[in-house]
């Protein structure tokens, strides 16, 4: 590693949070408003800023093509972990953003109520009614999952 490259890392990372090799590392210098940090610096030998994240992938990983997007695998705008950056386009972003709210999205307790109340006994018929998957279906009604949901109504239940 040449002694400017050495430099740079380390004026890099005395504004990174480092944790464990698979954890956020957590950018502490400035952020912008959309939750980007911000790195200043001279990263090409002029003096400017550019999005940390962005600065991250080419000082540990290379040099981003052009017109490339620079994408958080962990979804954690505020993350410069090489391991979590992998490049790619806008529609991609877009694409993996929306697949994975789906997946994280929690249902809200009506709804998880209303699945293990649903007096129909075909898993199947009400996954698809309320748009979950057959499984979180299933561990719905199993009280498999989000058993503080159907345990706080019977409890409230038998109060009364
Ligand atoms: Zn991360």
């Amino acid at each position: 590693m040449s002694n400017e490259l050495k430099r740079a890392v380390l004026h890099f990372l005395s504004y990174v949070d480092i944790e464990g090799p698979d954890d956020c590392w957590e950018w502490v210098g400035s952020k912008a408003q959309n939750g980007y940090g911000l790195y200043s610096g001279k990263p090409h030998g002029v003096e400017r800023s550019m999005s940390a994240h962005r600065r991250s992938y080419e000082l540990f990983i290379g040099p981003i093509p052009e017109d490339m997007y620079v994408l958080h695998q962990c979804d954690n705008r505020g993350c410069v972990n090489p391991a979590h950056l992998v490049e790619g386009t806008q529609a991609r972003n877009m694409r993996e953003a929306m697949e994975r709210r789906r997946v994280f999205t929690r249902l809200p307790n009506e709804t998880v109520l209303a699945i293990y109340n649903d007096p129909r006994d075909n898993i199947a018929e009400i996954a698809r009614a309320y748009d979950v998957t057959y499984s979180h279906a299933w561990n719905i009604r199993n009280r498999r999952k989000r058993i503080h949901v159907t345990k706080k109504r019977r409890l409230a239940k038998h109060m009364t």
